[in-house]
């Protein structure tokens, strides 16, 4: 299924183009079906973040139960993604890939609704709404995500008999994340609408080289933004954990292959545990902080998430400040640890970051032909954070281990020539 799929995009990708090119007329007219796939999108979005987040928060909050390596777990991803986020949106500001693409190339399948402007103060207002429900109708996705963090935060606190809440909203969330896999089925329809519509604006105003420079320049940069993330990674581990990086490189290579081939940092999850234990990290700091890093710690998604917010908003001539950049940032933080370790799990979450800058939803379309391809390295970077992430944590707790073990020595030290005195 998955090759017969990755024909069918592949296919869709040529068709589109050719079409775009050859009947940009006719194409512009059926670009209803790209619609349709986006409304479909939006239509799962908002109840999988919210469940995905209200499930990520409260296996966190179970984690704490974990002490020092429950808390070093968090840190490190807290860490990790900020730092992933923060290299995307420099890259990003220093080449400017956004400038010089025509804007019709996301008008090209944007719904006049999409487009009102950003102001901060409203945006603050729409977060501290009267009523929930009009908000998820309005499709306020900030408001949604704050509403889930602080009850999923209330669940915790409320302990045993919020428990079947969680695990209801644990399972809703596996539901939809079923949804979106099944909608993944319908993306060579949706793709050879979006894209066909996207280069028939463009061709029709003779700007067709012009934006996919503009692209292929955008994902030069979002490859290296994840090498970078790599490498700061390979260097704590070689000078910080003290382990030889090209033994560490040779085994991580294995699950990052995995990584690369299912797109899913999920179904890597078992070679990642495997290559955790290669490296001798203890089976206790594997088993917990491995599943919670797969299903938090997808740094290489929020960094996808805020360039491209970033990308759209240059490619629209949109100015962000740097409050607004700070928006992106923390957004695309929630954003990469509320997302799905599934094949394109990131694209759900992508449009609660466009949403906080007002970017039409439907700008995703430009992306979506080279989805399939950037999706593998981001869930490549992703397993290499997970597998730092248990290394990181296991010196940790080692280290304190060891700390404890001294203290607790020299005090039976001090004890026994007192006793002897
Ligand atoms: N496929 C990615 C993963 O499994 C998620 C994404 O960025 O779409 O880690």
């Amino acid at each position: 299924m998955h090759k017969r799929m990755f024909i069918l995009i592949l296919t869709s990708i040529i068709l589109g183009v050719a079409c775009g090119i050859v009947c940009p007329q006719e194409v512009l007219a059926i670009r209803w079906v790209g619609t349709v796939f986006i409304n479909l999108l939006k239509l799962i979005s908002l109840p999988l973040i919210f469940c995905a987040l209200v499930s990520a928060v409260t296996s966190m909050g179970n984690m704490k139960r974990l002490g020092p390596i429950g808390i070093y777990t968090v840190g490190y991803v807290l860490l990790s993604v900020s730092i992933a986020v923060l290299i995307g949106l420099v890259l990003l500001n220093v080449f400017q890939p956004g400038q010089g693409v025509p804007s019709s190339f996301i008008f090209a399948n944007a719904t006049p609704a999409d487009l009102t402007p950003l102001e901060f103060s409203s945006f603050l207002l729409k977060l501290f709404p009267s009523n929930i429900i009009e908000a998820a109708a309005k499709f306020e996705i900030m408001t949604i995500v704050l509403f889930s963090i602080v009850f999923a935060i209330a669940c915790l606190s409320a302990g045993e008999t919020a428990k079947p809440v969680i695990e209801l909203f644990t399972g809703l969330r596996n539901v939809f994340v079923k949804m979106i896999i099944w909608l993944m089925y319908l993306t060579p329809f949706g793709l050879f609408s979006l894209l066909g519509a996207a280069v028939a604006e463009a061709s029709l105003q003779n700007r067709l080289l012009e934006s996919v420079g503009g692209m292929l320049f955008f994902i030069l940069i979002f490859l290296g933004g994840l090498l970078f993330q790599v490498l700061w990674q390979l260097l704590l581990v070689q000078w910080v954990i003290k382990k030889s990086s090209r033994q560490f490189l040779s085994s991580a290579s294995n699950a990052m292959l995995v990584a690369f081939a299912t797109s899913s940092s999920m179904a890597t999850l078992p070679v990642t545990l495997i290559v955790a234990k290669e490296q001798e990290v203890s089976d206790e700091v594997a088993r917990f902080v491995l599943p919670l890093a797969t299903t938090i710690n997808l740094a290489g998604t929020a960094m996808y998430e805020a360039v491209s917010a970033l990308f759209f908003c240059q490619i629209l001539g949109m100015h962000l400040s740097i409050l607004s950049q700070v928006g992106v940032f923390l957004t695309a933080i929630v954003a990469g640890m509320g997302a799905t370790g599934i094949p394109e799990g990131g694209l759900v979450t992508m449009i609660m970051v466009l949403r906080s800058v007002n970017v039409p939803t439907s700008a995703i379309a430009l992306l979506l032909p080279f989805d399939r391809i950037l999706d593998r390295f981001r869930t490549m970077t992703n397993v290499w954070g997970d597998l730092v992430c248990a290394v990181t944590v296991d010196h940790l707790a080692k280290f304190n281990n060891s700390k404890q073990a001294n203290r607790s020595l020299l005090s039976e030290l001090s004890e026994s020539t007192s006793v002897s005195r």
